[in-house]
């Protein structure tokens, strides 16, 4: 006798193998969550970290779309940065001063505990200093204007006198700039060592983290959420959105995605630049990758891929190397609003986000990710 399911919507019973969990899988790391982290790059690994971490029993899972399980925090140019100077002349008209000073104390407080946290070793962190370089004597003009309130406003946050100008020729590796103004403050890390940093931590604390696993559904469920992904539903009592540029997928949230290009020269041997170098707002920015330079950006410019794979490539030539050749090129997913504002919230009991790095996420992102954890924690 041919025997049939009973109960075609119980699907641990399915005939199809592919839906639903095992047993051994919800009963080992996938049932009873306390938490699950949608989204793993640096807000979704610290805010897991951080939690397990107030609360060692705590059932936590990551899940994070992408097969290799990284978004702007494993395709980022590893700038430990807090805003050039245009960029934060453009934040002090959408945020007004007092919150663009609070803005990069928080910044400068995520990159403290980031390096208070992992270490500079583990991180790769050097202490580069930044340039600024202007080619537009109007948006030149405005910032030289601006220079010293920044300076006075940001003085008490990051303990010295963040701004200074510099004359031509004085910084090594930079060609041709008509105004430079440099920075002592910010750095540089190693993107992979970071992450890999990060990774090894869940293992260490027993955190799974699970690439390749999309949220396609959310929903309030009787055991507080319940997450649909292509491999069956999971039930968590709190669910932590960190999710960055896609969040408007499921919160009605300013937050867009916007892609942006990164090249990789071939080696230069001569290469002597020492800074990381910021252009028009933060829109293009370069750096020293061992003996290569990288640069990225250039989304202002309104150019399609190619386009802007030639106009960095024309920019660095003309700024930074001459013998600027592309060797390696990719593209990653920013998330950006109208403001630069992170967005931290909890929007119904056991729902929390935190997202909108505001294409700066690096710095920002470990302490976004702590504070997302503490709002899970404290409800
Ligand atoms: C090219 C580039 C260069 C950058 N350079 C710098 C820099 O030098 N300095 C700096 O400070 N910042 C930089 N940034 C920004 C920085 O990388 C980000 O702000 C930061 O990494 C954001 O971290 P996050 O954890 O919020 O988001 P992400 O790292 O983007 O992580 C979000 C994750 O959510 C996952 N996800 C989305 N939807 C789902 C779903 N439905 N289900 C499961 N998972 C999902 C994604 O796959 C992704 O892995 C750069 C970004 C890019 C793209």
């Amino acid at each position: 006798m041919a025997s049939s399911p009973k109960n075609k919507d119980f699907r641990s019973n399915s005939l199809d193998p592919g839906l639903g969990f095992s047993w051994w899988e919800l009963r080992g790391w996938l049932g009873e969550l306390d938490a699950l982290v949608v989204g793993g790059g640096l807000v979704g690994m610290t805010a897991a970290l951080h939690m397990k971490t107030q609360r060692p029993k705590g059932r936590i899972v990551i899940i994070d779309r992408q097969p290799l399980g990284g978004g702007g925090s494993t395709r980022n140019a590893g700038f430990a940065c807090f805003g050039s100077p245009s960029e934060l002349a453009e934040d002090i008209l959408t945020l007004g001063e007092a919150r663009t000073a609070e803005l990069v104390a928080m910044r400068w407080r995520g990159l403290q505990e980031l390096r208070h946290s992992w270490g500079d070793e583990a991180l790769g962190y050097q202490a580069s200093g930044s340039v600024e370089l202007f080619t537009n004597s109007e948006l030149q003009r405005q910032v030289e204007a601006l220079l010293p309130r920044l300076n006075e406003l940001l003085t008490p946050v990051l303990g010295e006198s963040p701004f200074h100008f510099a004359s031509q020729g004085s910084l090594p590796g930079i060609q041709k700039g008509a105004g430079l103004v440099t920075s002592p403050c910010e750095g540089l890390l190693d993107t992979a060592k970071t992450i890999q940093t990060m990774r090894r931590a869940l293992v260490e604390r027993d955190i799974p983290f699970l690439p390749g696993l999309p949220m396609t559904s959310l929903e309030s469920g009787d055991r507080g959420w319940r997450i649909g992904t292509p491999s069956g539903v999971l039930e968590s009592r709190q669910v932590l959105l960190a999710t960055n540029a896609l969040a408007a997928q499921w919160l009605d949230l300013d937050v867009q995605p916007v892609d942006n290009h990164v090249l990789v020269s071939a080696p230069l041997p001569e290469l002597t630049l020492t800074h990381t170098v910021h252009h028009d707002r933060g829109y293009v920015y370069a750096r020293r990758v061992e003996d290569r330079l990288l640069i990225g950006g250039g989304r202002q410019w309104g150019l399609d891929a190619r386009g802007v794979v030639e106009a960095l490539t024309a920019w660095a030539q003309t700024h930074l190397h001459a013998g600027f050749t592309p060797s390696h090129h990719w593209v990653g997913t920013l998330g950006v609003g109208q403001e630069r504002w992170p967005i931290v919230d909890s929007p119904a009991r056991g729902l929390h986000v935190g997202v909108r790095m505001g294409g700066m996420g690096v710095a920002i992102g470990s302490l976004v990710g702590r504070q997302l954890a503490e709002l899970a924690l404290g409800e």
